[in-house]
């Protein structure tokens, strides 16, 4: 076999290499996966083909919140199948006024805008901003500008990357979309520095999960809102990774008591059963938005909508923020305590935790040998693995999890 790579030759199985070999075969090769093949899930556990148990740390980017297959989203899921799935947005639907409704309640803001995958949020984000600008801050329609951090993550579209300094997201993919500024991360000065007149917004994650769980330091949060507002600039937080109850708050925004303008939501709201996205914001931002100046077929739709209703609803009942944030101490405390010469930091908030080794330094196949041992993880910028399970994992299996890591950890040379 001519395609044959390292990443076959690691798998577990023989099933589990030939679904490698046809996924590579006939698919793109946008990603570079672990080489492990998932057939089955359940909480914060998946299974390969060959029956092979493993604990999902990474839980689909913050997108599995609930767990996997959780039974009341999965029931809502189904009796919805059973009902009506799909009417577009040129008919009223009788499950998307109940779930914006309780979106809005759950996040505080006045009003929804649905649509399906986080990038989708991050561009209605944008395009509200920019709207915004022209017809409610009174910049003149073409010079409006968004600013943005280095490293950020929003998402792939071409308005997306155009605003990365990321050189894998963007390299290639010109003419870039203009209107953005880059300024640095956690530097409330260089914010206040690059806001011209014709700024309507300043786009940003509350914590940088993509660039290795960068946790801004205490009193950014506050100091943006405090700019954003003396400017009057829109403060957009995307909590499309941070968000329901991740950090162990509703919103990682929550921990410094800061309302934004306007968030941009996604991976959880979907109960890790479909793609689910939403900005929300109040009457006088969202309101921007008139009949045909935006949409999505999918966007709203019912299925999406009861399966929304059914993923906050767990996140209240279950309480995950509470959850998530005892046992992301258990987990950076047990991080803390591994002997690993070349393991230089530990960081994160409730269970959105990773740890850095030395510069150089490839953790490739430190998640490899973690797969071997049973738990799932993916490294990123090469010398930083994220760990994220599942808000529902218990405390026996964070002890359990902590031991694999241990093993592993100091197994390394
Ligand atoms: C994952 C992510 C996105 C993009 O979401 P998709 O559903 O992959 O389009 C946007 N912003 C942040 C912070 C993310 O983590």
């Amino acid at each position: 076999m001519s395609s044959t790579t390292a990443s076959d030759q690691a798998v577990h199985g023989e099933k589990s290499a030939a679904l490698v070999h046809q996924t590579e075969t006939f698919g793109a090769h946008n990603y570079h996966p672990l080489p492990v093949v998932i057939a089955t899930a359940e909480g914060v556990w998946v299974t390969d083909p060959e029956g092979k148990r493993y604990m999902d740390f990474l839980s689909a980017y913050s997108a599995v919140n609930q767990g996997h297959r959780h039974p009341k989203i999965i029931q809502a899921l189904k009796d919805q199948a059973d009902r009506c799935t799909l009417t577009s947005r040129a008919f009223y639907n009788d499950r998307m006024g109940d779930f914006l409704q309780r979106l809005c309640a759950y996040t505080g803001y006045e009003m929804a805008l649905p649509m399906n995958t986080g990038a989708e949020a991050v561009e209605t984000g944008m395009k509200m901003a920019r709207m915004w600008g022209a017809k409610v801050k009174g910049v003149e329609n073409g010079k409006q500008e968004i600013l943005v951090c280095e490293e950020n993550f929003h998402g792939r579209t071409i308005s997306i990357i155009s605003c990365s300094t990321d050189p894998d997201a963007y390299t290639g993919y010109g003419p870039y979309t203009p209107g953005f500024k880059i300024i640095p991360y956690d530097n409330a000065r260089a914010l206040e520095e690059a806001i011209t007149p014709n700024t309507v917004a300043f786009l940003f994650e509350p914590i940088q999960g993509e660039a290795g769980v960068k946790v801004p330091q205490e009193g950014y949060l506050q100091s943006v809102r405090e700019i954003c507002t003396r400017h009057n600039v829109l403060m957009i937080a995307d909590e499309v990774q941070t968000g329901f109850c991740r950090t162990g708050r509703k919103f990682a925004c929550d921990w410094e008591g800061v309302r934004p303008d306007a968030m941009t939501l996604g991976k959880a709201l979907g109960g890790g059963v479909m793609p689910v996205s939403a900005v929300v914001a109040d009457r006088k931002i969202l309101g921007v938005f008139t009949p045909g100046t935006h949409g999505s077929t999918f966007g709203g739709n019912p299925l999406a909508a009861a399966v929304g209703i059914a993923a906050l609803e767990v996140l209240d009942q279950e309480k995950l923020a509470e959850r998530a944030e005892e046992l992301g101490e258990v987990v950076r405390s047990g991080l803390r305590r591994i002997r690993c010469p070349k393991l230089k930091v530990v960081r994160g908030k409730g269970l959105l935790n990773a740890v850095e080794f030395e510069p150089g330094f490839e953790a490739w196949n430190v998640c490899v040998a973690l797969k071997d041992h049973g738990l799932l993880a993916k490294q990123t910028h090469g010398n930083i693995i994220r760990f994220a399970p599942p808000l529902v994992i218990s405390r026996d299996e964070v002890e359990h999890a902590l031991g694999i890591i241990r093993t592993v950890f100091e197994a390394i040379e």
